[in-house]
């Protein structure tokens, strides 16, 4: 049984003893968001579970999203958890734990605009979070690098969008969901083209050769999967 009372001795490096210090980006509902000062949503809860699992208090550091891969490679943190997918070029800088979610981008267009699919977006202006795959991998496929415009968050392009600046946005598949949500309450109009692009496998990262931490982590997640836990915190924040 593990109750989280008696981890096993660590074999794994921590950057600060007893911790398990996480880097993401919370602007990314609702994988990680802000609930008054508190950063919470699928990741944070996930990564506190294994935490604690692990006889380790979770620390979540907030940055922007471009210096994820900087800050693990400079062992400022021991793992990303900021609905990361497992892109592949992204392993120069560290090594992925197993997949715990499968996402996909969508495109966000305005509801009056006449696109239909991702062809339509052909050398349009496009926007979204920089660094993101939606823009490195998706939006460089439809359009020149010249009307490609990275912003600081997705809700941040999404009012570009609004503001007629943007043609479409594209971001990750449960975002792109509640930005629809909280901006049709609004009566500002947007909609979904989904299913795209090829899916994507969300991951952590954590620092480059720390393969005992990547197990651990592994390990956990296979048991939070075989006891429910991990699925109640996905049914809590995607409905
Ligand atoms: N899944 C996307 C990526 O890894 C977006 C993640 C995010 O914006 N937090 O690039």
């Amino acid at each position: 049984s593990n109750t989280g009372s008696e981890p096993a001795a660590a074999n794994y490096d921590l950057v600060s003893d007893g911790k398990l210090i996480m880097g993401t980006n919370a602007q990314f509902p609702p994988f990680e968001f802000y609930e008054n000062q508190t950063i919470v949503g699928v990741d944070a809860e996930i990564m506190g579970e294994i935490a604690k699992r692990l006889g380790l208090e979770l620390e979540i550091k907030d940055m922007e999203f471009d210096s994820l891969p900087a800050s693990i490679k400079a062992k400022e943190i021991d793992v990303i958890g900021a609905g990361y997918t497992a892109d592949p070029d992204r392993e120069e800088n560290m090594d992925f734990t197993d997949s715990y979610y499968t996402a996909n981008q969508t495109i966000i267009v305005r509801a009056d605009s006449t696109a239909a699919s991702a062809d339509d977006l052909k050398g349009k202006i496009i926007g979204g979070q920089s660094g993101t795959t939606g823009l490195i991998t998706c939006a460089v496929e439809l359009t020149d690098e010249a009307n490609i415009k990275a912003y600081t968050n997705g809700a941040l392009a999404v009012e570009d969008l609004l503001n007629g600046k943007l043609d479409a946005v594209i971001i990750d598949n449960n975002p792109a969901n509640e930005y629809k949500n909280i901006h049709n309450i609004r009566g500002e109009k947007i909609k979904l083209l989904e299913n795209q692009f090829d899916e994507e496998h969300y991951v952590f990262g954590v620092q480059k050769g720390n393969k005992a931490l990547a197990d651990a982590i592994n390990s956990t997640l296979a048991e939070m999967k075989e006891d429910g836990s991990f699925q109640t915190i996905i049914d809590k924040y995607i409905k």
